[in-house]
């Protein structure tokens, strides 16, 4: 007879609110698919319960997980040690077991300049982003390690924006050639000549307020230009809708969702998913 075990490898992701967070469906596809007997639990956590929920993790010698909104900043310091990555951006998005440590790593920019480097190579271009949040902090870095070299960070807030431009033009620099620049968002946003890559990495579109309108001068995109949006939720944003009838080149947010997943996979299970199965599992959770 067979070895009986009924014990599964624990993954999980903790938010306030998570609900409707679609990792789960994505990545426990992929487990199925590649015959691991893991699982990807939704777990809700408030605030101020994220360090017993971080201690239950090595109670329960969970593998990895991830973490969303509010708890990518806040975990810090219930970790063991970071990334470089997610050290520069001060934010974690993925826990990952390293023996009886728990390793921050923060993989929402890498899987954001996974999905661009299937239209284009970020090296050199000129670059706008719309925000300045953790999104927003984790692709910028992200883009200009892999060699982007002029930034506009486009932001509400002064404080988040210049905060952001801060953090490329002084720790980013000794690694990147890098130069960024901080543009207060007042009215509709004329892109300037010559970007080559424009991203929303605002909330602006998310579920439930999806026509909510980006105060973006539509008739400023052009052809030449790689239009990116990070809401996963639904993925045809309106300014996925407008960079299509602009004739842009367009990645919608779950190309960035679906490449953050499997470099977490990997990292938790050592093995490469198909991420044609995972993009494929988001498609059929947002019908798209
Ligand atoms: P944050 O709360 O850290 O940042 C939100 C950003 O959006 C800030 O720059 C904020 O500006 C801006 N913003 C929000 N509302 C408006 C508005 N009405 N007008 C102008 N600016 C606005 O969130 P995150 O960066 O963590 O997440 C941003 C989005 O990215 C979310 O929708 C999330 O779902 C998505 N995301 C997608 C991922 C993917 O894999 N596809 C991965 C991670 C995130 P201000 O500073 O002025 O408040």
């Amino acid at each position: 007879m067979a070895e009986l075990n009924f014990k599964q490898e624990l993954t999980s992701v903790f938010g306030q609110p998570v609900a409707e967070n679609p990792t789960q469906a994505m990545i426990e596809a992929a487990y199925r698919h590649h015959n691991l007997d893991w699982r990807y639990l939704t777990i809700e956590v408030a605030p101020e319960d994220l360090p017993a929920a971080v201690q239950g993790m090595r109670a329960m010698n969970f593998r990895g997980g991830n973490l969303t909104i509010p708890h990518k900043v806040a975990v810090i310091p219930l970790l063991d040690g970071l990334s470089e990555a997610a050290s520069l951006m001060g934010a974690v998005n993925c826990i990952v077991r390293d023996g009886d440590k728990l390793i921050g790593e923060n993989t929402d920019g890498k899987g954001f300049v996974e999905s661009l480097r299937g239209v284009t190579d970020p090296s050199g271009k000129r670059v706008v982003i719309l925000g300045a949040g953790g999104a927003a902090r984790a692709i910028a870095v992200e883009l200009a390690l892999a060699g982007a070299s002029n930034f506009t960070i486009v932001n509400r807030s002064a404080s988040r924006g210049e905060s952001l431009v801060e953090l490329l033009n002084t720790k980013v620099r000794e690694l990147a050639d890098v130069h960024a620049e901080f543009v207060n968002w007042e009215g509709d946003y004329d892109i300037p000549e010559g970007t080559d890559i424009v991203i929303n990495a605002t909330s602006i579109g998310l579920f439930p307020d999806v026509d909510a309108r980006i105060a973006l001068n539509t008739t400023t995109l052009s052809p030449n230009m790689v239009v990116a949006d990070v809401i996963p939720n639904p993925p045809e944003t309106r300014l996925v809708r407008d960079a299509r009838k602009a004739g842009c080149h367009v990645l919608d947010g779950l190309g960035m969702l679906v490449n953050q997943g499997v470099i977490g996979f990997k990292l938790w299970t050592g093995v490469d998913p198909d991420a044609g199965v995972m993009r494929k599992a988001l498609e059929d959770v947002f019908g798209a």
